[in-house]
């Protein structure tokens, strides 16, 4: 089945005439279409892909598939008189891909026609086909090739920001689209911050530095995160570091389909929690990756969808004291028949730099 008529199955059961798709992830994998701004619409038997000027013949050669529509940039009325025109009566809207007042102003519009938010329209995306997945290990090897790359740049005296600048100008020439998120590298104390964006302090022997980055190859992300040490690692250092890397690795080699994203996150937090570090590891083992940087299934204690076959997720335990510091370690993986296929392979036994 193609993409857009796995989508058309969420009218009926719903009783939809339409199918509004606001989110940008959403519009390019059900159209192709790569711009920044625009909407679909989809009907039973017609797929409409709403832009503005600035983006009509950019529309119209990625997204052959489709009716290009030239809508002005304030869009609302012109989705009402098309609406109106086809006599829909209920159109639904992706419930995470509207601001409140983009809501207000189109349910406005559309009426006397319901518009009714809709759940499940990312869970499309969740199993990758093959030319997905060929993207995803092209930016799973980018990012790879930059961790051998950075290494030699990891030394005391250099800035936080300048190892990030680096890493992402070295994913650039080996072809990444763009960095897939802003780039983490929090070094010393900072690296009990999950989510240290790099900054001016500069690194220091004897301390912890965790990087966290990947790659975007035509739209289709990487993630992977490793905690190197530099000069020297401390006895309670090596601990935590094996306590992490023993976690990840326990998940790894358990996760497999028909394991709910609940019983995935068990995998790797109950060597953590058995350590009495529990309190220590606050955030998921992991979550999905694709035109998202973060999407579904999420490998959390409150998931409860089954993974399957083809979804590209990430494994990520972290332990972190706080004013002492943290680790990372973070592979890309992607589930198959049996268990999964790990797409990372940076290496991550610790190294002292
Ligand atoms: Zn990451
Ligand atoms: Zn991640």
């Amino acid at each position: 089945m193609s993409r857009v008529e796995r989508l058309r199955e969420l009218l009926a059961p719903q009783q939809l005439g339409a199918l509004f798709i606001s989110k940008e992830e959403s519009r390019t994998y059900l159209t192709g279409f790569t711009g920044s701004a625009g909407a679909v619409l989809v009907t039973a038997s017609e797929v409409l892909l709403l832009v503005d000027f600035r983006y009509v013949e950019q529309a119209a050669a990625e997204a052959p598939g489709c009716e290009v529509v030239r809508v002005p940039r304030q869009a609302a009325d012109a989705v009402a008189e098309i609406v109106r025109r086809r006599e829909l009566q209920r159109i639904g809207f992706e419930h995470e891909g509207l601001t409140y007042r983009e809501y207000e102003v189109l349910s406005k519009a559309l009426h006397p026609a319901a518009f009714v938010p809709v759940e499940g329209i990312d869970r499309l995306r969740w199993v990758k086909d093959a030319e997905e997945l060929a993207h995803i290990r092209t930016a799973a090897s980018i990012a790879d090739a930059g961790f051998a790359h950075i290494q030699r740049f990891l030394r005391p005296g250099v800035r936080e920001r300048e190892v990030a600048l680096e890493l992402e100008f070295f994913m650039r020439r080996q072809g990444a689209d763009k960095e897939a998120f802003e780039t983490i590298v929090a070094s010393g104390v900072r690296s009990s911050l999950p989510h240290g964006l790099a900054s001016n302090k500069t690194l220091e022997a004897g301390e912890f530095v965790t990087l966290d980055f990947g790659a975007v190859v035509r739209g289709y992300h990487s993630d992977c995160t490793r905690t190197v040490a530099l000069g020297q690692a401390s006895a309670r250092q090596c601990e935590i570091y094996a306590l992490v890397l023993t976690a990840q690795q326990a998940a790894l080699d358990g996760l497999r389909p028909g394991l709910s994203g609940k019983d995935a996150d068990t995998l790797a937090r109950q060597v953590i929690t058995a350590s009495g570090h529990g309190d220590h590891f606050g955030h998921s083992l992991g979550h999905g990756v694709g035109l998202a940087i973060h999407e579904g299934p999420l490998l959390s204690p409150r998931e409860d969808a089954l993974l399957e076959a083809g979804m590209t997720v990430t494994v990520e335990p972290g332990v972190y004291l706080p004013g002492w510091g943290g680790v990372r370690v973070e592979d890309l993986v992607l589930l198959t028949p049996t268990g999964c296929e790990v797409l990372t392979t940076a290496p991550k036994q610790l190294m002292i730099l």
